[in-house]
């Protein structure tokens, strides 16, 4: 699944509804001309240029690591789900959905009864951990930690097999890491060495909130800093794992079960209540020979403590306040640089968002989402796709024969806007009022029980992997599908009142973003219908590739403060998604306007409009270390450089804005250009 951007939640309100909502639920905040910094050269940066003075007026809130455009959306999302769950909390009378929707925020909000019972909840989880006396337990403790949703050894869920689309198979993977990924625990420089010991301190607070005490504490940290140092060394790395091929080893279940072969498998998937499995894809083989390694050297005391810690540190959000608070400290304050933890109200409404998705989403769709958002979106996707069409036909460097495939592969491709056309039944799923944990327990049952038992069924394409207020987007590259969920369907990214110019520039922009990555360095190797299959000719193949590396060192060019450096190889993906879909939006802005102009707005004429319109979605402010973990692990490179990186590769900017050649947003002869 590849998104526009790193997962966040939002929300779409229609006109009607806002005269409606409290005086607090200000209109979304739609192109602003205030946001711009006139004292800026659009042709030196234009980023600071679009946005400079939204940057200014809007600091990072104290119980925030960043703030942009999608975190004003995120906001006002949050507070109508918050709405729409105090009612259901409070009413007499309710249907199944509302109970459970409304119990389960009860049970979140309660923070005093959550003190009062302590640890008390957890008891018998724990004991189950430090009964475990051997390997054939331990197999089957780790299988009840994974059906409750806790990430320790490694993964186990389902998947599309890569090469054959419409087969849902088992999928074994790496796992049961503490820390964001594999490089932080090898990396050397001072802040690295920093957060490991930092990582280390925060496992033995933890442990020793559970009773244990400092000395011994300390001593189990480092032995389960030992452990998952052992994993990161056999796991693959996030650049490696992007692509498909790297991660496709399909086998029979009994040579996987060879690879470690101390573990006791059949008592693993009893108790993970598999169906029958012939065979099952192993992204990692390697990994489960590391595991094996460790199955053999590790004490079952060691085991008992990660097992233990994973499984505190999974749940410290429905723990009392001080498991709560330390987990803050290490994940929220030290890795991201929150200041403040968000308030609880906050934290809840984000919980029922993850638990009860599709309940919550119901509501909310009722609630805010019309017809008319749904129609119009589709009609511009139509535009897009044909502006896609167009692009591909005139390509120079594309043969013929590649050509046709990829157009056949664009016509593939489905749409699906704003909210699931079947809702997911939830009906199994028990929500208790006043058990805040055995809540988030059983809904992670739930989940991971759902995911086991599409094993061996044929594919649920009308399925979405977002809920709908969020405020984001993603293609699927072994759907073939495009999904706009309703909480990105509102201004700024499409705003109603604004002229074409800037919604192509905008949500244009992102729709071109999303059908682009069925072209980009991962999507192009799935077929029209979702498979692993190589439909390039090798000429074609290779001048891709050519075009490509223009952008791995465009973008490995970027630099944050302090040092670190953009991934060129991480972010290819999602950087030639930006430069597509921006050249997409661009040509249908041209075919709708057809040499006709529009009024201009604050001095700028259509094509300015454009450039502001997709450079003002990506106004962000984001803490240091929140940009040095962004860097580090995510495939979405930082928003100033997704927008200073896209416009300098268009010569249509440059004219828009009339930069002379030689100017930072030029890039001129050295311009990068795939779609
Ligand atoms: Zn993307």
């Amino acid at each position: 699944m590849y998104s526009l951007r790193f997962p966040l939640a939002g929300v779409l309100i229609s006109a009607t509804l806002l005269a409606q909502n409290p005086p607090d639920l200000k209109t979304a905040p739609g192109f602003d001309l205030g946001a711009i910094d006139r004292k800026a050269n659009p042709c030196v940066d234009f980023y600071q240029y679009a946005c400079g003075t939204w940057l200014k007026n809007n600091p990072i809130p104290p119980d925030q690591s960043s703030w942009s455009r999608f975190s004003e959306l995120d906001e006002r999302n949050q507070a109508i789900l918050r709405g729409i769950l105090e009612k259901a909390s409070t009413a007499t009378t309710r249907d199944a959905d509302n109970q459970k929707i409304g119990d389960y925020y009860f049970s979140c909000m309660d923070e005093t009864s959550i003190d009062k019972k302590g640890l008390q909840p957890m008891q018998s989880e724990l004991d189950r951990i430090h009964a475990v006396k051997n390997t054939r337990d331990l197999s089957a403790e780790i299988a009840r930690l994974h059906r409750i949703g806790v990430d320790v050894l490694f993964n186990f869920s389902s998947g599309q097999d890569f090469k054959d689309s419409n087969a849902v198979i088992g999928q074994a993977d790496q796992g049961g890491l503490g820390l964001p990924e594999k490089d932080y625990y090898f990396r050397t420089d001072p802040k690295a060495v920093e957060t490991r010991k930092e990582y280390v301190s925060h496992i033995t607070r933890m442990l020793q909130l559970t009773g244990v005490a400092r000395a011994g504490a300390a001593k189990q940290a480092d032995a389960i800093m030992r452990l998952e140092t052992a994993l990161a060394k056999a796991s693959l790395d996030i650049t490696t794992r992007r692509d498909p091929q790297a991660v496709y080893h399909k086998m029979k279940l009994a040579e996987f079960e060879a690879l470690a072969d101390s573990f006791s498998w059949s008592v693993y998937f009893t108790a993970l209540q598999t169906p029958k499995m012939e065979s099952l894809n192993v992204a990692v083989p390697e990994f489960f020979k590391g595991e094996e390694k460790l199955l053999k050297t590790v004490s079952m005391a060691d085991w008992n403590t990660y097992l233990a810690y994973h499984l505190i540190d999974s749940q410290a959000a429905v723990l009392p306040t001080q498991f709560t608070d330390e987990n803050f400290a290490f994940h929220g304050k030290y890795l991201t640089g929150a200041k403040e933890q968000k308030p609880r109200w906050k934290r809840c409404v984000r919980a029922a968002d993850g638990d009860l998705g599709e309940v919550l989403g119901k509501a909310y769709v009722d609630l805010t989402f019309g017809r008319e958002g749904k129609q119009r979106t589709l009609d511009m996707v139509n535009h897009i796709e044909a502006a896609m069409a167009q692009d591909l036909n005139t390509l120079a460097w594309m043969t013929p024969e590649t050509k046709k495939k990829a157009l056949e592969k664009l016509h593939a491709i489905t749409n699906k806007i704003g909210y699931p056309d079947k809702w997911r039944d939830y009906s199994a799923l028990k929500i208790v009022r006043g058990d805040a944990l055995g809540n988030s327990l059983r809904s992670n049952e739930f989940e991971v029980n759902r995911q086991l038992q599409k094993i061996g069924k044929p594919v649920d394409r009308t399925e979405w992997q977002m809920t709908p207020p969020t405020v984001n987007a993603y293609y699927d590259p072994q759907m073939n599908n495009i999904n706009f969920p309703a909480g990105i369907l509102q201004p700024p990214f499409f705003d109603k009142q604004a002229d074409d110019a800037i919604n192509y520039g905008a949500i244009g922009a992102v729709i071109g973003h999303e059908l682009t990555h069925g072209f980009d360095d991962q999507g192009r190797q799935f077929d029209p219908k979702g498979n692993l299959n190589d439909w390039w000719t090798p000429a074609d193949a290779k001048a891709f590739d050519q075009r490509e590396q223009c952008f791995i060192d465009e973008y490995a060019g970027f630099e944050l403060k302090g040092g670190v450096h953009m991934n060129g190889k991480l972010t290819l993906g999602e950087n030639t998604a930006d430069n597509g879909g921006i050249r997409l939006a661009w040509i249908a802005l041209m075919n709708d306007l057809a040499g006709k102009t529009l009024p201009k707005l604050g001095g700028f004429d259509e094509k300015q409009q454009f450039y502001l319109g997709f450079g003002q979605i990506w106004c962000t402010n984001e803490t240091p270390e929140a940009e040095r973990m962004q860097a580090q692990t995510d495939p979405h490179a930082i928003d100033r450089f997704r927008v200073n990186g896209t416009v300098s590769n268009m010569p249509e900017f440059q004219k828009a804005f009339g930069c002379k050649d030689g100017l930072p947003m030029v890039r001129d002869g050295n311009a990068c250009r795939t779609w």
